[in-house]
């Protein structure tokens, strides 16, 4: 489990135990804090950080810990998760797995598929961070 210090956003990276996949669980507020601070737990308002970048520095940290893991989809995708998994496969598509049409026109089963079955697939780099924005307190 891996969770952000500032925000409490948190996700949980569970692995098969066989075919190399992992997969994620990013609902902040169903799993329990790490802070030793905060012993409650307390309930994270995820709107608030939607958009910021917080959720692909978690997925990114832990491809980077896992170099060899391929990140399946498990269930559905919220309304914050799927542009994220559409960044993740559009930067990776071999390695992040997500609703794509480049690889449904093409009938591309993402489990079962080879590196080279991606070869020609759409690449759009995202950046390893975004920008922090500076909120102005009066
Ligand atoms: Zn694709």
């Amino acid at each position: 489990m891996l969770q952000h210090a500032a925000s409490g956003l948190r996700a949980r990276f569970t692995f098969d135990s066989v075919g190399g996949f992992g997969w994620v669980f990013s609902k902040s507020y169903v799993i329990r804090s790490i802070d030793p601070g905060d012993s409650a737990g307390a309930v994270t308002w995820r709107e608030e950080y939607a958009g910021r970048g917080i959720g692909r520095r978690l997925y990114l940290l832990a491809a980077t810990l896992h170099p060899s893991t391929r990140w399946r989809l498990q269930g559905g995708l919220t309304e914050f998760a799927a542009p994220l998994r559409a960044r993740l496969h559009g930067a990776d598509p071999y390695r992040w797995e997500a609703p794509c049409d480049w690889c449904n026109e093409r009938a591309i089963a993402w489990r079962g598929a080879a590196p080279h079955d991606f070869g020609a697939h759409p690449i759009t780099p995202a950046p390893p961070a975004i920008t922090p924005t500076l909120v102005k307190v009066s």
